[in-house]
């Protein structure tokens, strides 16, 4: 069985806090993994990360469409060896291509905002399998970019920051709004 958590948005402090690292996989870790899955399905997200849901884990779950994982329509699978849906824990960078690409992101916890953001086109990550083994995961194209954001989260950095001079001006009203109403909320709550 698993719970739906509330999604923290811009403007609220947990989302500028670093990650701390897993000691292992507990059943928490697991219970926290499964409520985070459930939420992100519920929002029709692509990846969720813990500060999103007011944790500090370093967890992120990921879940593609297999439509998602293609170069283009009718062409194998980019990450053929890896599963649809992938919780990293602890998750670390260890080798990124050269080769970067830019495309439009959204972020659940950034409603109505949308921007390009450049990122490598392939990673290799270094985590914690849930078998509480290290392992490695490569991810290529939008797997890749979808990881590479989720573990900005986990280092307290948001999509926007990775936003060119001209859309951050762009889109200042809009997030100093979203901003207010996050704390409004915050504070009756
Ligand atoms: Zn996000």
């Amino acid at each position: 069985m698993s719970f739906l958590l509330a999604i923290h948005t811009y403007g609220d402090p947990i989302l500028r806090k670093p990650a701390k690292p897993v000691a292992a996989i507990t059943p928490e870790i697991r219970t926290l993994i499964a409520d985070m899955f459930a939420t992100m399905r519920a929002a029709q997200g692509v990846g969720l990360a813990a500060q999103q849901v007011g944790r500090t884990e370093a967890v992120c779950v990921l879940e593609l469409p297999e439509s998602y994982d293609v170069e283009d329509e009718n062409e194998p699978r980019l990450n053929p060896d890896v599963p649809l849906s992938l919780a990293l824990v602890n998750p670390r960078i260890v080798e990124r291509s050269d080769e970067t690409c830019s495309m439009e992101e959204g972020c659940l916890s950034f409603p109505d905002v949308r921007g390009n953001v450049e990122r490598a086109w392939s990673i290799v990550v270094a985590h914690l399998g849930l078998d509480g083994r290290p392992q490695k995961t490569r991810l290529n194209g939008f797997y890749a970019r979808a990881a590479q954001h989720e573990m900005d989260h986990l280092a307290g950095k948001l999509f926007v920051d990775r936003f060119t001079y001209v859309k951050k001006l762009a889109i200042r009203a809009k997030l100093r709004n979203l901003e207010a109403e996050t704390k409004e909320k915050l504070g009756a709550g």
